[in-house]
């Protein structure tokens, strides 16, 4: 059904649905219910904690499937993402960057990272602020670091607004990526991390590649969590 969604949404801007990546985010949800979604053929799966993420390392190991890291990173934590997730959305700091290309390469492996931008400037979301983002690439790139390949921006809409509210908040992620292409090239911009289980189909008509859906998927987080 959350493909048929995306199929739709996608068709109703006149856009590829095929252009369009489903990142299952299976935070909390328990193994057998993963499981289900690998028998019916979903590959790629997201989660959010590192320490839930490292109990999971069959399912991380099993063939077919690709793991995104969406939550906040602590550098402290770094070292545990290469090797174990092929995307991370949420890179933020130079310092973070610095880490995970160091293990990346003492595994020899490659990361893919997208940039995470507060467009909304919310003082509860990590992220860095727009006006952040050229300085933060220049200084990236500049470090040259082997290891980490990076793809594009990442957003967490608002909430508890309007769904035009949202749309706009989107909108400002893809212009900014548009911006970001001219200037660092389409190698490092051709991703868009944006959309949720409530807002994934105006995610996806304002621009998105990717969208990141849970409880749609999976139902109701279990209560103990979130
Ligand atoms: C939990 C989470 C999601 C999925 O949320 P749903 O509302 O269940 O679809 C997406 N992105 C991030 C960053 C998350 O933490």
């Amino acid at each position: 059904m959350i493909r048929e969604r995306i199929n739709n949404a996608a068709r109703s801007v006149g856009r590829n649905p095929e252009s369009i990546r489903l990142v299952a985010v299976s935070k909390y949800q328990p193994e057998a219910l993963i499981r289900q979604a690998i028998d019916a053929g979903q590959t790629v799966f997201g989660e959010n904690t590192v320490q839930e993420a490292l109990s999971r390392q069959a399912l991380l190991q099993e063939p077919h499937t690709e793991w995104h890291f969406i939550g906040h990173v602590q550098t402290n934590k770094a070292k545990y993402i290469p090797g174990n997730f092929a995307w991370l959305h949420t890179l933020d700091s130079i310092k973070l960057a610095r880490k995970l290309a160091a293990r990346a390469e003492a595994v020899e492996t490659d990361l893919n990272v997208l940039l995470q931008v507060n467009v909304s400037n919310d003082p509860d979301k990590f992220g860095l602020l727009p006006e952040a983002v050229f300085p933060f690439v220049d200084e990236f790139l500049e470090a040259n670091l082997l290891g980490l390949s990076l793809r594009g921006l990442m957003t967490i809409g608002r909430r508890t607004s309007a769904d035009a509210e949202r749309f706009a908040d989107f909108s400002s992620l893809r212009e900014l990526g548009e911006h970001c292409v001219a200037r660092f090239g389409e190698s490092y911009f051709g991703e868009l991390s944006m959309g949720m289980s409530d807002d994934f189909e105006a995610a996806i008509r304002a621009g998105s590649t990717m969208v990141r859906v849970g409880s749609a998927i999976f139902g109701p987080r279990p209560e103990k969590t979130r």
